[in-house]
């Protein structure tokens, strides 16, 4: 049984794991294990929690004898797919971690141009098996990022704008609640969860199958980055408005003010200096990709132009050795529906304020297929906006963190003015308190509604946390 101790944890007693341990297939990692800190460590450096065990799930019995396990004893619950949460969600002090990392099973459905997939698999993963058969769905830019919070939150991608957000392209889902049942959710069954899923997050429940559309995408695409010197941000930000105003849905693009990396693929001299990069995927037919997107290699004198037919696999992991686990970071980010000439003016001074060379600002186009889908049928908030905007802000550990915390912080506040509200709550980090405004109040109440009638004691509450009435 569970017993207090002298802080506010909730301590397990052995004999208890003991017995959660034989009631699993899986694994069930504890403090004195070799593998611990290992097993406990997330993809963000600056979080580092103690959970008092980790069950990695071998399947969905062992998910539901770990809910179980967790009510009975009054547990913290985190729940873990690909451990990027960014505010640390998937780990906990003293509570249990029900780790799906090893649920990687995927089945797709060539014909049906559908795939049934695992809550532990990884983008890298899910590409790999789709793309076996030429088929995808809009996944991350980092392919190390898992399939399950990022569809649950949303999920913005490069064929967002050819194919919607990734909660778009979700047919159905398998959830064990907080009572331990498994229910199966979709348009035609408990179609209120299934609403609540797409962009609700971990609220209601471990999601252990995912049902997804998928498309036909590549194998090549016409993608890649185009490298332009920092001191062109402005002209850079003034193009990229005018660019994407008249975009085919095909082409998804990013603009980033960063600092380069010492990346072999850029001129020694420039490393560590400001650059833009311009970044785009044409989800159609390469030579018509090369047309739409050649503006943006247009501008002249570029530091590198990387953009080019590419398989579309190798895209999805061109940017991960720039986002490796272990570091500090710290993400903050709005909805834009226009980029006026005051921010861009902003945007300059903000980025010349950069403390870290890890430090970026994100201007995401979005809309398209996004904006196509009504803004009722999901959860997910904003799909209206024209541009996300995504400040970043890292630092290789925690010296110096504070700082680039206080910068990100900043800089947001100073480009608010020129947001439309809201956020996307898969990019808040520690402290962001904007929950009801990523979601509206509309929605809001209709999430409230669902987490009372499937976790009314707040279980799953380490998530962007829909409080149940009786503790709101
Ligand atoms: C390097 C990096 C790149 C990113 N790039 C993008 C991007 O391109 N586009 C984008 O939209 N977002 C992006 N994100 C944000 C990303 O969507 C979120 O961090 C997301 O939560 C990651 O999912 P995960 O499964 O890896 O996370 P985890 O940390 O494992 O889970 C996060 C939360 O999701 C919930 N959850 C996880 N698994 C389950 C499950 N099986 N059932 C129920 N709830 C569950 C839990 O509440 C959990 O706390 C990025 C994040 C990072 C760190």
């Amino acid at each position: 049984m569970a017993i207090q101790d002298s802080g506010t944890h909730t301590v397990v007693g052995d004999a208890s794991l003991q017995e959660l341990e034989e009631s699993l297939r899986g694994e069930l990692i504890r403090p004195a294990d070799a593998g611990y800190d290992e097993a406990r460590a997330v993809w963000n450096g600056a979080i580092d929690k103690r959970p008092a065990a980790i069950v990695r799930c071998a399947g969905v019995a062992d998910v539901r004898h770990a809910v179980e396990f967790a009510r009975s004893q009054d547990l913290l619950v985190a729940v873990r797919g690909g451990k990027h949460s960014l505010p640390g969600f998937s780990t906990v002090d003293g509570g249990i971690v029900i780790d799906l990392s090893n649920m990687k099973g995927m089945r797709v459905d060539p014909a049906a141009r559908t795939a049934q997939a695992e809550g532990g698999l990884t983008w890298s993963e899910f590409d790999h098996e789709a793309q076996a058969f030429g088929l995808a769905t809009t996944g991350g830019l980092i392919s190390t990022t898992g399939i399950a919070g990022f569809t649950l939150g949303g999920g913005i991608g490069w064929l967002m704008r050819a194919h919607g957000l990734t909660c778009d392209n979700l047919i159905s889902a398998d959830v064990v609640t907080a009572e331990g049942e498994l229910v199966h959710a979709s348009a035609d069954q408990n179609p209120e969860l299934f609403w609540g899923l797409r962009g609700g997050g971990g609220n209601f429940g471990v999601v252990t199958n995912f049902e997804y559309q998928l498309h036909p995408v590549g194998p090549v695409v016409l993608a890649g980055p185009v490298f332009y010197s920092g001191d062109r941000a402005a002209e850079m930000l003034r193009f990229y408005r005018e660019f994407t105003q008249d975009l085919p849905n095909e082409a998804t693009t990013l603009l980033n003010l960063a600092t380069a990396p010492p990346a072999p693929f850029l001129p020694e001299e420039v490393h560590g200096k400001p650059i833009v990069v311009l970044v785009g995927v044409y989800a159609g037919p390469v030579a018509e990709g090369e047309r739409v997107l050649q503006p943006m290699r247009d501008l002249g004198d570029p530091i590198a132009d990387l953009m080019g037919p590419i398989p579309y696999v190798a895209m999805q992991s061109l940017l991960d050795a720039l986002y490796p686990a272990g570091m500090s970071n710290y993400f903050k980010a709005g909805f834009m529906d226009e980029i006026s000439d005051q921010a861009i003016e902003t945007f300059v001074e903000q980025y010349g304020a950069v403390n870290s060379p890890a430090n970026e600002i994100h201007v995401h186009h979005f809309g398209g297929a996004v904006a196509e889908v009504a803004d009722d049928a999901t959860a997910f908030g904003n799909r209206s906006s024209e541009y996300v905007l995504n400040i970043i802000a890292r630092t290789p550990d925690s010296n110096g963190f504070e700082a680039v915390v206080d910068w990100g912080r900043g800089a947001y506040q100073a480009l608010e003015p020129y947001t439309a509200g809201g956020t996307y709550t898969n990019f808040m980090s520690q402290g962001d308190d904007r929950l009801k405004e990523a979601y509206g109040s509309e929605k809001y109440e209709r999430l409230v509604a669902l987490k009372d009638r499937y976790d009314p004691t707040n279980l799953f509450q380490l998530n962007q946390n829909i409080k149940p009435t009786k503790d709101s």
